[in-house]
């Protein structure tokens, strides 16, 4: 190890071996989950070194040594596999990509930020997150049959256990707390906060954590549903679903949030019927994303799982090919073009039919597999195809979100 503090508090190490731009950029992300006494880990463009960002000076070599060890497992990673491109659609908008969507939606009042991963929208924006929403549930029932539902937005540990969440995002998981049904501490509770200029939270003992969550992903709340199920063919299910991840410092405006919105497509049964579904949800992207004239392409992709499994679960996703995303471009920052997923394609095998006891006809587990559709950044890539003038809109959505 390579250290060299600075006044501002960067340390450098070196890479334990040379990573390419996509491991890097992972590096980057996941490096909020190390440390609170770390910043960000960033990795030099040749990857052969990172910097250490370090938000205070205590026990910097305890915090260095953990740093070490999540370079090491993220390292392993394997990048640069085969990107198939299944399907690929190319607007007919002409104008330019408008640049600082997020601010500009913001500046007109149609979206407020809160500053924590959440956003409160209305006018054009929710008229155009609600036009998404519909339009991909009126493809699903087109196509499947599938019947619109509802599910709730907190989720069991046991439920998220059996989905295998804990084992591959355990840092994104949010915990619901509630204070302990004990008559002294919730009026102590009351006291502090009766005339307080801020709030207070009660005392860390008194509150329990029995295993409540926020859903994670918009899927997980269905499997319980279909307990016992046995499928001949199978079957398709849709709704919009509320998602929470914590991004932790990772939030920015609506592509990277705390708090979204998914529409979902689970569909169910046979191995022929769950890859029918899966093949033929390729064109209606395609549909999807010509309805809205946005530039769009379907391809392989893997998953950002918690650092320690990362290596192997990429692996194994690329390998398998189970799971697909909608790439559509938006523009970062600086005003160049990065594209962001803003939806995925999964085939789970028959993990949720095994672990949920939903079954074939032959007492077999059922194979299933969802499509998840990320209304927010389907709002932003479509303003950053379309700009904030009506006209450039196609006709059918315009007149449905402007007034
Ligand atoms: P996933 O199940 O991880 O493929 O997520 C489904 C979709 O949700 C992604 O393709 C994104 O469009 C959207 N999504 C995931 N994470 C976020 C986030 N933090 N903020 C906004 N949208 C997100
Ligand atoms: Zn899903």
């Amino acid at each position: 190890m390579n250290k060299q503090l600075n006044q501002r508090m960067q340390i450098a190490i070196d890479m334990p071996r040379q990573v390419d731009e996509e491991v890097a950029g992972d590096i980057e992300k996941e490096s909020v989950f190390v440390s609170p006494a770390i910043d960000r880990i960033i990795v030099a463009e040749d990857g052969k070194t990172a910097t250490v960002v370090l938000q205070d000076r205590r026990d910097v070599e305890a915090v260095m040594d953990k740093a070490a060890r999540f370079l090491d497992v993220m390292a392993k990673q394997v990048s640069g596999y085969e990107i198939k491109v299944f399907s690929e659609s190319v607007r007919k908008d002409e104008g330019p990509y408008q640049k600082d969507v997020n601010q500009g939606l913001v500046e007109r009042g149609w979206v407020h930020d809160y500053g924590s991963g959440q956003v409160a929208y209305n006018g054009p924006v929710l008229k155009l997150a609600q036009l998404i929403n519909e339009k991909a549930a009126e493809l699903y029932a087109r196509e499947f049959k599938a019947a619109d539902g509802h599910f709730p937005a907190m989720i069991d540990a046991d439920t998220l256990h059996k989905c295998g969440y804990f084992d591959s995002h355990p840092n994104a998981v949010t915990f619901v707390g509630n204070m302990i049904e004990d008559f002294d501490a919730i009026e102590e509770f009351r006291v502090a906060n009766s005339c307080s200029e801020g709030a207070h939270m009660p005392h860390r003992d008194h509150v329990h954590i029995d295993g409540m969550c926020l859903n994670p992903a918009a899927c997980f709340p269905a499997y319980p549903t279909l307990k016992g199920k046995r499928y001949e063919t199978g079957e398709c299910f849709t709704w919009m679903g509320r998602v929470f991840r914590y991004e932790s410092r990772n939030i920015s405006g609506l592509d990277r949030l705390y708090e979204f919105n998914v529409r979902e497509l689970v569909f169910v049964g046979s191995e022929d019927y769950v890859s029918d579904v899966r093949n033929r949800s390729v064109p209606l992207v395609s549909e999807l994303a010509a309805f809205f004239d946005m530039d769009c392409k379907l391809q392989t992709a893997t998953d950002p799982f918690f650092a320690t499994v990362s290596a192997a679960k990429k692996f194994w996703q690329a390998a398998q090919e189970v799971k697909n995303e909608i790439k559509i471009p938006v523009l970062d920052a600086e005003g160049q073009v990065k594209t962001i997923a803003c939806g995925s394609i999964n085939l789970h095998g028959n993990f949720f039919g095994e672990r949920f006891d939903i079954r074939d006809t032959d007492e077999k587990p059922a194979m299933t597999g969802c499509v998840g559709l990320g209304i927010e950044r389907w709002v932003l890539a479509a303003f950053t195809h379309h700009g904030f003038e009506p006209d450039r809109w196609p006709e059918e959505v315009r007149n449905r979100i402007f007034d």
